[in-house]
């Protein structure tokens, strides 16, 4: 047992004075790129190219099509040392070489910040929009679990104001990458490292140690953390949203027929492709291709009834539209029940209509009043829900 040389207050202390508006390191951006992209997938994770300045992935590219490949990080590198490239990380759905999984913990308030302080110690990462704006506050702990965690998904600890990059193991999710730029605030992602560390390395090349990262093991207070917050998402799937033996007062017959008829029955008679399915906790949902003309294979997510990841309380399950071309043919709506779903795509809007027209048995009045008609509900518009800060 030897005496650590660097002590967590003083690592915190160092990650609190990071002058965020300053360049992380010296190396031409191209090499930076490339050799972070290599280290990063030796650490657990793959990498994706995002627009010089902007959080979002480069025309073409999103997490799934992040690679590991060297002969791509080199074709980037071209692309990146001409401009200033950002870096996406998603963490791997396969082991680690070291057969731990990644995982990056990303507080977005200040309260989930000084709450995994205390967890975790030193933050791995300051974020560039750190002192202004939506994520004032915000740092990345990059961690390791010794395996995956039933249940556990992205949104397990929204309530602390954290998100869970990588929980699901399904690639679905990235983090931009320390060294990234961000215009709207022109500043940097940085790494947080100590002098005295930085010594042992290259000093253009702090990505040389982002295995480094911080390892939970089964013993220590992030892992029970974690696996209470997945116990958490695991209860709220398997609880109804209405109380048990909760009757509808009307339309009996319409919810019973929107859990009767599967989202891929629907969708298969209207053209649209399975995709693969979604990461949501239940293991049911499914992703969807629309039969519009879409440019990317993920234009739906078709959630089941209870799913905590759809945000929804429609009986038989909402349709989540990622795909703006969905949303319009779904009467401009991102979340839809199959009746709304039905109505918009197959009846012009037409609720009395589509109740006939599917032969969905009438127990009083036909039309809106008789559908005991949800309203869809609103959620943030954004071409993929994977984008993180
Ligand atoms: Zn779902």
């Amino acid at each position: 047992m030897t005496t650590p040389i660097i002590t967590d207050a003083e690592m915190i202390a160092i990650a609190e004075s990071i002058d965020i508006t300053t360049p992380p390191w010296s190396t031409a951006a191209g090499d930076r790129f490339r050799i972070a992209s290599a280290h990063a997938y030796a650490s657990g994770f793959k990498v994706l190219p995002l627009w010089p300045g902007l959080k979002r992935p480069a025309d073409g590219h999103s997490v799934y099509t992040a690679s590991g490949s060297e002969v791509q990080h080199y074709l980037w590198r071209d692309a990146a040392s001409k401009n200033e490239w950002g870096i996406g990380y998603v963490p791997r759905g396969e082991r680690t070489p070291g057969g731990s999984v990644r995982m990056v913990l990303d507080a977005d308030t200040r309260a989930g910040y000084e709450f995994l302080v205390d967890l975790l110690g030193a933050p791995t990462v300051i974020t560039a929009g750190r002192d202004k704006g939506a994520h004032a506050g915000g740092a990345h702990w990059y961690i390791t679990v010794p395996e995956l965690i039933p249940g556990l998904v992205k949104g397990s600890a929204n309530e602390y104001g954290i998100d869970i990059i990588g929980a699901t193991g399904k690639e679905d999710s990235y983090v931009v990458a320390p060294g990234t730029w961000i215009a709207e605030t022109n500043s940097y992602y940085h790494l947080v490292t100590h002098p005295d560390r930085h010594r042992l390395r290259d000093d253009d090349d702090p990505y040389r140690f982002m295995g480094y990262g911080i390892s939970v093991t089964k013993t220590d207070p992030a892992w029970f953390w974690l696996n209470d917050m997945a116990a958490k998402t695991r209860a709220a799937f398997a609880k109804p949203i209405r109380p048990e033996g909760y009757v509808p007062r009307d339309a009996t017959a319409l919810h019973d027929w929107q859990r009767d008829v599967p989202w891929r029955v629907i969708l298969g008679e209207d053209g649209w492709r399975f995709y693969r399915p979604a990461p949501c906790p239940g293991g049911g949902c499914e992703e969807w291709t629309h039969p519009w003309g879409a440019s990317t294979p993920k234009s739906a997510t078709a959630h089941e009834e209870h799913c905590p990841e759809s945000g929804s309380g429609f009986p038989g399950g909402a349709l989540h539209c990622w795909s703006e071309n969905a949303r319009n043919q779904c009467g401009g709506y991102q979340s839809v029940s199959k009746i709304t779903y039905l109505a918009h795509v197959r009846y012009g809007g037409d609720f009395r209509a589509a109740r006939a027209g599917e032969g969905i048995p009438d127990e009083e009045d036909w039309g809106l009043k008789g559908c005991s008609w949800e309203p869809p509900t609103f959620l943030p518009t954004t071409d993929d829900n994977s984008q993180e800060d």
